[in-house]
């Protein structure tokens, strides 16, 4: 008798937009799987569909905490593969043992790191404002002046892949770079001529700051009211790590009373209702959000700081290679667990990391 060859993996897609499809049908040329793309997020409710799927493959809005992975346990599925770098949407702690999870770390922090630098430029030179200007046959340039980079101080919070990559990129600027980090790295600081601070030096001495940590329980509101009353007057904010790193209230009253001379945005603290969807045709319910859209000295976009090709192409590649290294048994580079963030030392039960499998 011949032997059976076993049917192809099979991934439910959660918020799959149009793009998600060209990169992962791309992809999966190589591996043949069998993708079922569905528009809607993952949720309490959508976890059902993901009924006889191997895998789930989810964005920074699904939601993965006790209640889905109960669901999806229920449903059979054994892989969740998250096609981004962020994992605080996923409830680690209740998934171990249960759920493999992986993730993909450093598809572009190239992509990230000239996002946050392009919204710092953006808004200093408040290119946005100038763009509808003129589009409005307004040649005036009253008000928007800007200031020279050079010789002012960038704080960088979260000097890993992203914020390593964005501290050099700030070399060529001569400005005055320092940075905080929960593991600082000696190396980044010679060579892009970087100083470690605390964060309360970082807060007070700042030109400009931008953020480059993960979300964790221990950094939600890390901008908070307190954070901003020790703030220079005028000082940038550039968010394109993770909404809650923020507290929305306070940095809206930072922007009427001036302590905020600016703030960029690519990350919002309640953006899962909005961001990645056409909504134009309807009015913005959140108060918080029509608030800060109000503001001239404020950028949002919606978490498209990574969506360059060059991302695209990895994140396809590589949460497709970590499905078929689960499915293989195969020691899995970017699995992550309540132990570990995918280092291949992890301290839990399982080394490398099969997250208690
Ligand atoms: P990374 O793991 O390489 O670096 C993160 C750095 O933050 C590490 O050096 C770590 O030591 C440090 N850190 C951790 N907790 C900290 C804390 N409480 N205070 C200060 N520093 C802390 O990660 P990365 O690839 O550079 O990505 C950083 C973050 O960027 C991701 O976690 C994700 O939230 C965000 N991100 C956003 C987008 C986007 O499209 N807007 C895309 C990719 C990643």
């Amino acid at each position: 008798m011949p032997r059976k060859t076993p049917p192809p993996l099979k991934i439910a897609f959660f918020d799959a937009k149009p793009y998600d499809r060209r990169f992962f049908d791309a992809a999966n040329r190589k591996f043949g799987f069998e993708i079922i793309y569905f528009e809607s997020k993952l949720n309490r409710m959508s976890a059902r569909m993901a009924e006889g799927c191997d895998a789930v493959c989810v964005f920074v809005n699904d939601t993965v905490d006790a209640a889905v992975i109960d669901e999806l346990v229920k449903a059979g599925v054994r892989f969740v593969a998250l096609r981004c770098a962020g994992y605080n949407n996923v409830n680690l702690a209740y998934a171990y043992g249960k759920l493999l999870v992986t993730r993909v770390p450093g598809y572009s922090p190239y992509a990230v790191a000239e996002y946050a630098l392009a919204m710092l430029l953006t808004l200093d030179r408040q290119i946005h404002r100038a763009y509808t200007r003129v589009r409005d046959n307004n040649f005036s340039i009253n008000g928007l002046l800007g200031f020279d980079l050079r010789n002012k101080t960038i704080g960088i919070i979260g000097t890993g892949r992203i914020g390593g990559v964005f501290a050099n990129l700030l070399t060529g600027f001569g400005v005055n770079l320092i940075g905080y980090d929960s593991h600082p790295n000696a190396e980044l600081a010679e060579r892009c001529g970087l100083r470690y601070v605390t964060l309360e030096e970082m807060f007070k001495t700042s030109d400009a700051i931008s953020l480059h940590c993960p979300l964790t329980p221990d950094n939600l509101h890390l901008i908070d009211e307190r954070a901003i009353g020790m703030m220079k007057r005028g000082v940038f904010i550039i968010n394109t790590s993770r909404g809650k790193l923020i507290d929305t209230r306070a940095l809206i009253e930072g922007l009427k009373n001036g302590t905020i001379g600016a703030a960029g945005l690519d990350v919002y603290e309640e953006e899962s209702d909005y961001f990645f969807e056409d909504l134009s045709n309807q009015a913005v319910y959140d108060d918080q959000l029509a608030r800060l859209l109000t503001f001239p000295n404020v950028l949002v976009t919606s978490h498209q700081a990574f969506f360059t090709r060059e991302a695209m192409t990895n994140i396809a590649a590589v949460t497709l290679q970590n499905l078929d290294d689960c499915a293989e048994n195969r020691e899995l580079a970017n699995g992550i667990c309540t132990h570990c963030d995918g280092s291949r030392e992890c301290p839990g039960k399982t080394r490398p990391c099969r997250g208690g499998l």
